[in-house]
């Protein structure tokens, strides 16, 4: 591999960093720039719902790499440099620059989803993606009596926790029946819905939101195409994101469900490599494509597609993704752990349950695919081991 080589990753959260730190881990002595269009120091983005949102963390302790980490690591950070293409040679546009690079690390992540619905610029309204809307979000909280959250999934949950332990009336509208229960199973959402029903949130589901209007005296009122309404003074919307696969336009690459990636981080286009939240990946475990939007996957898709990228340079044989998906959430004093995936056709059993914990295995005929667990941490890493060890012996069988 030549000195004289440049890798660029594009995108500085869990993802993009993994990636870099696995781009010299791998012994690459060429330039590293890492393209980030926010100008903050990297983040961790999981405390925004929890402790920076409750004032119980503050910016300084969600970096994700100390000034130390940084200089360690020798990479050219570019804070604030918004790439806006990137091209099938590998050429990557910011306003500042156009350079090409050997190769290209695409870790952008994700965007809010646009509401589908209007939402008057008169409210006091949020979203939650980055560490100024968590800082934000918390300063308005402090006046506020009552909040609505639309949609109930893993973060919007998280909100309705951390705005009932800050003592203001809480209401969550969400279009589903069931929020998280395609990720959980029906009985790990039942249990996390009682726990929120309990703490004092009110839950509207199978809520479709019409409008969001101002109602007078500064507060919004958050209208439902039933006829109903809820009113508060601020509202957070939470309805899902969106990949951040724009800048890849011009390349030709399938981008209907994020950036498509096979089973060793590749896109179809030589020394193009993405991972993390934009990806939409082929998975080992279940021999289909996911895009999965969660923590873990991110940093060990990043680190994966950074040691292949320095290996495809060199002329090297790149090593599989094989990967068990985890996601946690934390909500109230509920510890929410998944593993695997509830795949289609699967079936839940609960395995244990008590007044504050349960553990839910989901199975395609015998063989376990996944599992959720509350406040049963064990549970969980021993369904992910046995996972793991599923999935090592399937890979040698089959040579990935
Ligand atoms: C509020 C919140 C709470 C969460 N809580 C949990 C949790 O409890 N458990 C869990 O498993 N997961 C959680 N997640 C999800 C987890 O944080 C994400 O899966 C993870 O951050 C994805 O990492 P990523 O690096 O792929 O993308 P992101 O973290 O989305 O980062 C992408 C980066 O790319 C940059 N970027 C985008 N476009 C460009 C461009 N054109 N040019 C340059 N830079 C660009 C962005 O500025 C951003 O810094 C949470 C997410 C949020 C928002």
């Amino acid at each position: 591999m030549s000195q004289g080589s440049r890798i660029a990753v594009l995108g500085a959260s869990v993802a993009g960093v993994a990636a870099a730190e696995a781009v010299r881990g791998a012994g690459f002595e060429g330039e590293v720039h890492l393209y980030d269009a926010q100008s903050v120091r990297p983040y961790d983005r999981p405390p925004l719902s929890k402790g920076l949102l409750s004032g119980t963390q503050e910016v300084d302790a969600i970096a994700l790499r100390s000034d130390q980490d940084w200089a360690d690591l020798d990479v050219d950070l570019r804070l604030g440099h918004a790439v806006r293409a990137v091209d099938a040679d590998r050429t990557v546009t910011t306003d500042a620059a156009t350079t090409t690079y050997d190769g290209v690390v695409v870790a952008t992540g994700t965007r809010p989803r646009r509401a589908p619905f209007h939402i008057s610029p008169e409210v006091r309204s949020h979203v939650l993606q980055t560490s100024g809307d968590a800082l934000r979000l918390r300063a308005d909280l402090g006046d506020a009596n009552d909040v609505v959250i639309i949609g109930g999934g893993f973060v919007g949950l998280e909100v309705a926790a951390a705005v009932v332990a800050l003592g203001k009336r809480c209401t969550v509208v969400e279009v589903s029946e069931l929020p998280l229960g395609s990720a959980v199973g029906a009985d790990v959402a039942g249990f996390v819905l009682d726990r929120h029903r309990a703490a004092g949130c009110e839950l509207r589901l199978g809520a479709r939101v019409r409008d969001v209007v101002p109602a007078g005296r500064g507060r919004a009122e958050v209208r439902l195409l039933d006829g109903g309404a809820v009113e508060a003074d601020l509202v957070v919307l939470s309805i899902g994101v969106e990949p951040a696969a724009d800048l890849l336009a011009a390349t030709g690459l399938d981008l209907s469900d994020g950036v498509e990636v096979d089973g060793y981080c590749r896109t179809d286009l030589p020394g193009i490599y993405a991972c993390g939240d934009v990806a939409s990946s082929y998975s080992h475990l279940y021999g289909r494509r996911l895009r999965i939007a969660h923590w873990t996957t991110a940093r060990e898709q990043g680190a994966c597609a950074g040691a292949n990228l320095v290996a495809d340079l060199a002329g090297h044989a790149p090593a599989p993704f094989l990967h068990v998906p985890y996601v946690w959430s934390d909500q109230l004093d509920l510890k929410i752990q998944t593993v695997g995936r509830l795949l289609d056709g699967a079936t839940t059993h609960v395995e244990h349950r008590d007044a504050d914990s349960i553990v839910v295995a989901f199975r395609l005929g015998d063989d376990l695919v996944g599992g959720a667990t509350i406040n049963r941490a064990r549970d969980a890493m021993l369904m992910r081991r046995t996972l793991s060890t599923a999935l090592a012996e399937s890979s040698k069988r089959v040579g990935a």
